[in-house]
C-alpha cells in the first residue's frame, strides 16, 4: 500500500563559474545534513588536487572530508548504501556517467547535491552539468564578482595560454569575469592581471 511515509530522493545542482561559492554552498548544505544526523558521503574527482587530496576545499578555505574517485562510476563502488545524502564537488570533471549515477542515487531515495562549472573557459556548456540541470529538482546558479569591473560574473576567464579543456588551477590561472569583460580563450591584453596589480584601465569601449 502506498502510504505517506516514503522517502523520495532528489537532485540539487549548484552551478556557476569558478570563485562563485559553489564549494562553499555545497559544504554549507552538507554540514546542515550532518547536523540533522543524516548519513553523508562526499565525492570529488581525482583530477582536482589543487589543495587537499581527501577534502573538498573552497577558495576561502572551508573544508569537508571527501572520497576521491576516478569518475562517476567510482561513486557507486565507494558508496555505502546506507548513506542518505551524497555530495559531489567539481562535477564537471566526473564524466558523462554522472547523469546516470545521480539519477540512480536519487531513485534509490538519496538526496544528491552536485556542484560544478556550467561553462568552460570558452563559455560553452560544460558536460555533464547541462544534462543534470534538466534532471534536477533544484537548481542554484551562483555568480562570482568580475575581477575587471566588479559586476556579477558568470564566466571563468582563463589567463594562461592553453587550448586544453582542462587546466587545473585556481588563483592566477583563472579569474571570474562578467559577460562584458569575458574574452573567450586567453585575454589579449599584454600584461596578465595576476602579474601586475592594479589592473590597467580597460579604457573606453
Ligand atoms: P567555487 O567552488 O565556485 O570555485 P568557492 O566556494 O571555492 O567557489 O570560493 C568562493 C570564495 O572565493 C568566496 O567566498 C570568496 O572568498 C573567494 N573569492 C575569490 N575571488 C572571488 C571573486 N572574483 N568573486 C567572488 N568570490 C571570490
Ligand atoms: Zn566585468
Amino acid at each position: 500500500m502506498d502510504v505517506l511515509i516514503h522517502n523520495t530522493g532528489w537532485i540539487e545542482v549548484v552551478c556557476g563559474p569558478m570563485f562563485s561559492g559553489k564549494s562553499e554552498e555545497v559544504i554549507r548544505r552538507l554540514r546542515r545534513a550532518i547536523i540533522a544526523r543524516k548519513r553523508v558521503q562526499v565525492f570529488k574527482p581525482e583530477i582536482d588536487d589543487r589543495y587537499a587530496s581527501d577534502e573538498i576545499v573552497s577558495h576561502a578555505d572551508a573544508r569537508l572530508g571527501a572520497i576521491v574517485v576516478k569518475d562517476a562510476t567510482g561513486i557507486l563502488t565507494q558508496l555505502d548504501w546506507r548513506t542518505q545524502v551524497v555530495g559531489v564537488d567539481e562535477a564537471n570533471f566526473m564524466g558523462p556517467e554522472l547523469v546516470r549515477v545521480a539519477n540512480q542515487l536519487a531513485d534509490a531515495g538519496k538526496q544528491v547535491i552536485i556542484a560544478g562549472l556550467d561553462t568552460d573557459y570558452l563559455g560553452r556548456p560544460f558536460p555533464p552539468i547541462p544534462d543534470l540541470l534538466t534532471m534536477a529538482e533544484s537548481i542554484t546558479k551562483t555568480l562570482a564578482i568580475c575581477m575587471r569591473c566588479g559586476n556579477p560574473a558568470k564566466h571563468t576567464q582563463r589567463l594562461v595560454d592553453s587550448e586544453d579543456l582542462i587546466v587545473v588551477g585556481a588563483a592566477g590561472m583563472y579569474e571570474a569575469r562578467c559577460r562584458r569583460c569575458f574574452e573567450p580563450g586567453v585575454p589579449k591584453q599584454e600584461v596578465l592581471p595576476f602579474l601586475r596589480y592594479p589592473l590597467r584601465d580597460p579604457g573606453p569601449g
